[in-house]
């Protein structure tokens, strides 16, 4: 079906099937000792409109990642979007504890992927509490498994801890597993990403302390430019944006501002609208989000992205 006869949201299908048939053979290629079944594919859709929310979904795709509350608010109650409730929504963007009552009235709020700390676990806890929903929140804890002080994320020694808070102070959210980011542009030639080993690791750890079974905790890793790595390194959960929606605008003070109210772009987020950038020069194609700063930026990226995939 076609709801858009815009170029750019043509583009998204054949790029979904695309990422769904690599991450297909990458889960293929895994050692013996990982599970068989393929990771969970988040198509994430931040910074870019809803038409390609719903483009994606038309294709099959229910699970979607947002980086804002605001931007995921506006989305997510969008009359186009309340007849599609299957969808689900994954909250992958830093968080503060302020923005918790408004981000669990997110309808189909189905993960929050980037819990760092006891005090967002628990203004979480009472956000979705009060709700009095049937089932609790699904929270991933994000790791600062590069220890750069410009992320978020909680250290990996200090992770055991806050799952085990999770698990026996916070009844309203249900611990599903680790989530780091990870270094941008590894060169794989010289092994594997290190944030990849360190989450592998740190999920070994708090198995064997907590005594949980490794199946029940999950590894959010993997985007656009690593997604094939991480899934060979285990992955459970690919967060991929750019090679679905094409490039995303870069971000400028006013776009944010827009976003987020009067909360800066951390650097580390800085560093994502960077990655996705590069991700298309590296690949040898014009960095056009770059040169144009009008709206055919997208679809011409898009094209150029799709042509070559
Ligand atoms: C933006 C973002 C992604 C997707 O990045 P791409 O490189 O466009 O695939 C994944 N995870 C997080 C946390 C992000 O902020």
């Amino acid at each position: 079906m076609k709801r858009f006869g815009i170029l750019s949201m043509e583009g998204v299908g054949s790029a979904l099937r695309s990422v769904i048939s690599r991450v297909k053979e990458a889960t293929a290629k895994r050692s013996s000792e990982l599970p068989k079944t393929a990771p969970r594919l988040v198509a994430v859709s931040k910074l870019k409109s809803l038409d390609y929310v719903i483009e994606a979904y038309d294709n099959g795709q229910r699970h979607f990642g947002e980086n804002y509350v605001k931007e995921l608010i506006e989305k997510s109650k969008d009359v186009k979007i309340q007849p599609l409730n299957d969808i689900r929504w994954h909250f992958i963007g830093h968080l503060q504890s302020n923005k918790c009552n408004n981000l669990v009235g997110v309808p189909n709020l189905f993960m929050v992927e980037t819990v760092d700390s006891v005090k967002l676990a628990n203004s979480l806890n009472i956000s979705w509490g009060k709700l009095n929903k049937p089932s609790p929140l699904n929270v991933m804890i994000q790791v600062n498994t590069s220890k750069e002080e410009s992320k978020s994320g909680c250290l990996r020694d200090q992770c055991a801890e806050l799952v085990e808070h999770i698990i026996t102070h916070c009844a309203h959210l249900k611990f599903s597993g680790l989530m780091t980011i990870g270094e941008m542009n590894h060169d794989w030639s010289q092994g594997p990403n290190p944030d990849f080993t360190t989450l592998v690791d740190c999920r070994k750890d708090i198995c064997e302390k907590l005594s949980l079974s490794l199946e029940n905790v999950e590894l959010s890793m993997g985007m656009s430019s690593d997604f094939e790595e991480a899934i060979l390194m285990g992955s459970t959960n690919v967060r991929v944006g750019s090679t679905i929606f094409g490039a995303r605008q870069p971000k400028q003070a006013s776009n944010v501002s827009s976003m987020q109210g009067s909360t800066q772009l951390t650097s580390q987020e800085a560093n994502l609208s960077d990655a996705s950038q590069q991700n298309v020069t590296k690949d040898g194609l014009p960095n056009l989000a770059a040169l144009n700063t009008d709206n055919s930026t997208d679809r011409d990226s898009h094209t150029a992205l799709n042509s070559t995939t």
